[in-house]
């Protein structure tokens, strides 16, 4: 337990005296508000890996098989609800505190939470782009036929968010690089870095002699170089960070 609190202590001094701090976030940070990640027991659809379905092969080979497997995460999503982490992080950028979040999430969950900073790396979940003429849809619920057409030409429309394999739009990871390249204090939550190039981004905060708090419940390729390490649930993790910041903040 003092251990626990003393790393949560060093965190939260690390956040306050900041001069551009950052977020990484990843699926971890939307597990406990009940969206399974990728790489989890929970991960499985179907008997289809994520590694499977999330790739542009295998929406050319089955359009529909895709369409309907997004269809379901997009039913478990639109239930969702921000939890602690994604309101505390909301909460840090209100203070002044936080400067930009950068997510590989598609869920939209950041910005239900109030922040208004965030870099959506990998796209969002409540769109669609036509593979035809690319025109642009956005969905309020799940849609009910899948695979979903375009209400312009008619052809098949996929989920505006980055596959396997695919690059991420140049705005963003312009925007991911730049805004790593200034931090001097990067918070990584609930990501398993295994996905490039978001992986690389808090190696470039540490190359600057920058410093990283790491928040995951397993270790990573991070965990040996972080500078804090707080091996704990990301709600729980950052709930206290933020009672203590709120402590310092009132004062
Ligand atoms: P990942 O599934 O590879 O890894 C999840 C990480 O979160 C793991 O390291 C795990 O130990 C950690 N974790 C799990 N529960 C946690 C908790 N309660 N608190 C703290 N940490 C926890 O996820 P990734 O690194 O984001 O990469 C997978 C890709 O999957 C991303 O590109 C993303 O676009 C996509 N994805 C998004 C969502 C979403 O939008 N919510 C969900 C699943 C996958
Ligand atoms: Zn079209």
């Amino acid at each position: 337990m003092e251990e626990k609190n003393s790393l949560i202590k060093r965190a939260v001094e690390l956040i306050i005296n900041a001069k551009y701090l950052t977020a990484l976030t990843g699926a971890g940070i939307s597990a406990e508000s009940g969206i399974p990640t990728f790489r989890g027991k929970n991960g499985l659809w179907k008997r289809f890996r994520a590694e499977e379905l999330a790739t542009p092969e295998a929406f050319l080979k089955n359009p529909k098989l895709v369409w309907e497997w997004y269809k379901w995460r997009m039913e478990i999503i639109h239930k969702a609800k921000p939890n602690d982490a994604h309101l505390c992080l909301a909460k840090l950028e209100e203070f002044g505190l936080l400067k930009m979040l950068i997510t590989q999430n598609v869920d939209g969950l950041h910005i239900k939470a109030g922040s208004s900073n965030v870099i959506e790396l990998h796209g969002n979940i409540w769109r669609a782009r036509c593979t035809h003429c690319g025109f642009h849809i956005a969905f309020n619920n799940p849609p009910n036929n899948v695979p979903v057409t375009c209400p312009e030409c008619g052809k098949l429309m996929r989920p505006d968010v980055v596959w396997f394999g695919e690059p991420i739009p140049r705005d963003a990871l312009d925007r991911a690089f730049e805004c790593a390249f200034k931090s001097d204090v990067m918070l990584v939550i609930g990501t398993s870095l295994l996905v490039q190039p978001a992986a690389s981004l808090p190696f470039i905060v540490l190359r600057n002699n920058g410093k990283v708090i790491e928040i995951n419940t397993s270790n990573t390729i991070l965990t040996r170089k972080a500078t804090v390490f707080i091996n704990q649930k990301a709600t729980e993790a950052m709930k206290m960070i933020c009672e203590e910041i709120n402590k310092i903040m009132s004062q």
